[in-house]
């Protein structure tokens, strides 16, 4: 055989192995909390918050209608990594704990084969709450919540900077890479965006008060002249025009930021683009003065339930792709599975799943997604309206979102309709998650219950 020809070779199996869809593919999920979509750039937000996340969308789809299942934090992820509803789940909020009863996407992979590492940046996901199940490497912040906001001593406890997850999450790619060709799934979780919002100074760029590094709030709750609570209660009246304004501008400066170190980690990540799927997602929004609660996000507008969600996967999925149809985090799992070529009936806890795989053909978008706030609400969302029902099915409020898409209180003359199909979709929703409920018991750990506290979470705003 002549060197040209063995080159030939070479280069034919090279190709075999690697585009044939005989390696497992890798999988990535980076979760970004508290992000809403219409303030990314690749969103059509007016200012560049998010360029690196920007460039890396347009390699794959990106899906302007996707829902979170709850605007709170441990039960919106643990929807995303078992595929059910927070309801099935009994979780509501984030003084509880996964049962391991249920199978998660990490055991369901772990069980493939794959190497299981999870990086996460706050203690609400500490891997206490059981959604370190499957995870191998669990690397989370320990620490309480003592003081919310220090910005004398530039530490904020229970919570880590996206830059510093990504270092962790780099180093332990490059060892894994070194020593393994083992596949691997990837969970990055960033919490920049969360309130109070703390940019470091470069990345608070936007505003007249743009690295002036005054916020009369954040002095407010230093001195706690003001509590986290006062803060998130539309009663209060302690959050002015002005201070909505400037949380705003440090809103976009974290998401900014933390977009700098979601550069790093897919820099990172470049030399596995081919064999890898990529998959971002939000686990809720935020309230920033709208709808009157502003900086936390416990409502079921869309401020607070509408997700980015941008699955990349080169060679497999269409590039630069915007699709419309409605979905909810729900779909993750199943969508995972289905491009790892991974049947469902691999789950072991055997419950019927009701999320679709975004990527099937036909594409066939369901009805309505559904969303509860883990306390006595329901949202069945369309395209085209919300409507807020009680669990027996009361209709609380219903927005026309063809004629007040931002969800300004509109009379429509058709309500009584839209409110029975309302009904009628809860009611098979609630049919279908009670079918089968697990238990979830409180954590209990005081010290979790006294940082929950002061980051707001308990009492009138439980997010
Ligand atoms: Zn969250």
């Amino acid at each position: 055989m002549t060197e040209f020809r063995k080159v030939l070779l070479v280069f034919i199996l090279f190709l075999f192995t690697t585009c044939g869809g005989k390696e497992p593919l890798n999988v990535v999920l980076i979760t970004l909390d508290t992000l809403r979509a219409d303030h990314l750039s690749c969103y059509g937000y007016q200012r560049q918050t998010s360029p690196n996340l920007d460039r890396f969308a347009a390699k794959g789809v990106r899906f302007k209608n996707a829902f979170c299942t709850i605007p709170c934090t441990l039960p919106s992820h643990a929807s995303i990594m078992t595929g059910l509803h927070p309801y099935s789940l009994s979780l509501g909020n984030n003084n509880t704990h996964l049962t391991t009863e249920v199978s998660t996407l990490a055991e369901v992979l772990k069980a493939q084969g794959y190497t299981t590492a999870a990086f996460v940046s706050s203690f609400v996901l500490a891997p206490e709450t059981n959604i370190s199940q499957g995870f191998g490497v669990y690397d989370a912040t320990n620490d309480f919540v003592v003081e919310v906001l220090d910005r004398s001593s530039n530490v904020y406890p229970g919570r880590r900077h996206a830059l510093q997850t990504t270092r962790r999450a780099v180093e332990w790619l490059r060892n894994h890479t070194t020593a393994t060709q083992q596949p691997f799934f990837l969970w990055v979780h960033y919490y920049d965006p969360h309130f109070p919002y703390v940019p470091p100074p470069e990345f608070d760029r936007f505003g007249t008060f743009a690295q002036s590094g005054t916020c009369d709030l954040y002095r407010r709750l230093e001195s706690k002249e003001i509590s986290m609570s006062d803060v998130f209660s539309i009663e209060s009246g302690v959050v002015s025009d002005k201070d909505i304004e400037r949380g705003i501008d440090l809103y976009d400066g974290a998401i900014l930021s933390m977009d700098y170190s979601l550069g790093i980690l897919l820099d990172a990540l470049h030399g596995s683009l081919s064999n890898t799927i990529f998959l971002i997602v939000g686990d809720h929004g935020e309230s920033l003065g709208e709808h009157g609660p502003v900086f936390c996000h416990f409502l079921l507008d869309d401020p607070c339930v509408r997700v980015p969600l941008i699955v990349v996967s080169e060679g497999r999925l269409p590039q630069g792709q915007e699709r419309d149809d409605l979905c909810s985090t729900l779909d993750i799992l199943p969508t995972l599975l289905s491009l790892l070529r991974v049947g469902q009936s691999s789950l072991p806890d055997s419950v019927e799943r009701s999320g679709r795989d975004l990527f099937a053909e036909p594409i066939i978008p369901p009805r309505a997604v559904f969303a509860d706030d883990g306390v006595k609400l329901f949202m069945v969302r369309t395209l085209f309206s919300k409507t807020l029902l009680t669990e027996d099915g009361n209709v609380m409020t219903f927005f026309d979102l063809v004629a007040s898409p931002d969800e300004g209180r509109f009379s429509d003359p058709m309500q009584s309709s839209h409110d029975e199909e309302a009904q009628t979709l809860l009611s098979e929703f609630l049919v279908q998650v009670q079918s089968k409920k697990f238990t979830s018991l409180p954590m209990g750990s005081k010290e979790r219950l006294e940082s929950l506290e002061a980051l707001g979470y308990l009492g009138n705003s439980r997010r």
